[in-house]
């Protein structure tokens, strides 16, 4: 089993196109530490039982389960994990928050209709994505009493680890550093490869893709030497990553501003910009693809370069402003 820094890689399968998520395990004096967790399914729980298990820890050696975001591949098995070791599960205060609001109050599928609708998705896909939604539940429970903490709040593991808030990817996204290593416990802030999802949902973060972009840029006053990714593989030089990836929005930024030449809703942008994709998207990959052009769009307002109004069915519709000058420097 691989170990970076005190840390093993454990990849867990979850039911989704990504197909694994990275958890890591390690150790302090006081026993085990698990970051991250999976879906709760049972290939799932198989593999946590198996690695546990060739790793000879027994659950009640298990000390402290962390999660870095509430999104569900992070945090959905951390309920049943809480029940086979009795740790404490650890989030950011707002993490927690959104898992209260979404799953236990059951926001979710409630608050995506009038979404989806509003950015002009077809009915046919709305439907496909509030099934998959109406069906998620399954994949999150239970839910863990969970104990809340700060950025700042100091983690003791092979080395000390600092918690550095980071939302955009999600709201409540921490990210654990150590400045004696410089290795970083990234979740889905610093992905190799792919780029994060950086959606908008009602009752988020309002323009999340400013958030995403402030917490790459908060992150460069660190030496990001190692990477300990929520995704993929570990890897090297994060702050180069973290360049790239604000590099990246940029670019799509300016893709977007150049799809507007007449008034579109972000339906009809997304389908463009996610024309690579097969037309059977599946339904995360829907929600994911009008989620992140909503995100974009919305950068763009609040940068002044696009306007948005409702049409009178109530369909957002964004077009370019008519006296902004563009180029990347202005975004
Ligand atoms: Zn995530």
């Amino acid at each position: 089993m691989r170990c970076e820094h005190g840390f093993y890689l454990i990849e867990i399968p979850i039911p989704v196109p990504l197909k694994t998520v990275n958890c890591y395990v390690t150790k302090s004096e006081r026993g085990w530490h698990l970051i991250d967790t999976g879906f709760h399914t049972e290939e799932a729980k198989a593999a946590w039982r198996h690695a546990l298990a060739e790793m000879h820890i027994s659950p009640r050696d298990v000390v402290e389960i962390v999660v870095t975001h509430f999104h569900p591949d992070h945090m959905g098995l951390a309920g049943w994990l809480q029940e086979y070791t009795g740790a404490p599960v650890k989030i950011s205060a707002e993490g927690q928050a959104l898992v209260q609001h979404l799953w236990i109050d059951k926001q979710e599928a409630e608050l995506f209709g009038g979404f989806a609708y509003e950015h002009g998705m077809q009915p046919r896909d709305r439907e496909t994505v509030q099934d998959y939604l109406n069906g998620f539940s399954k994949y999150i429970r239970p839910i863990p009493e969970f104990t809340v903490f700060e950025e700042g709040e100091r983690f003791v593991w092979a080395n000390e680890y600092t918690a550095i808030s980071t939302p955009g990817h999600a709201d409540g996204h921490m990210i654990f550093h150590s400045s004696h290593t410089g290795v970083v416990v990234a979740g889905d802030l610093l992905l190799p490869k792919i780029t994060p999802n950086v959606g908008y949902f009602p009752g988020f973060q309002a323009n999340p893709l400013k958030a995403f972009i402030n917490s790459l840029r908060k992150i460069q006053s660190y030496r990001l030497d190692t990477v300990l990714s929520g995704h993929r593989y570990i890897y090297s030089n994060g702050n180069q990553r973290a360049d790239e990836l604000i590099r990246h929005h940029d670019k799509r930024l300016l893709e977007i501003i150049a799809l507007l030449e007449a008034a579109s809703t972000a339906t009809q942008v997304s389908e463009k910009l996610f024309a690579h994709f097969s037309k059977a998207l599946d339904p995360l990959q829907l929600l994911f693809a009008l989620q992140e052009t909503v995100a974009h769009l919305i950068y763009l307002r609040d940068a002044g370069v696009v306007h948005c109004s409702k049409n009178s069915s109530g369909v957002t519709m964004f077009s370019l402003e008519q006296t902004v000058h563009l180029d990347a420097d202005s975004l």
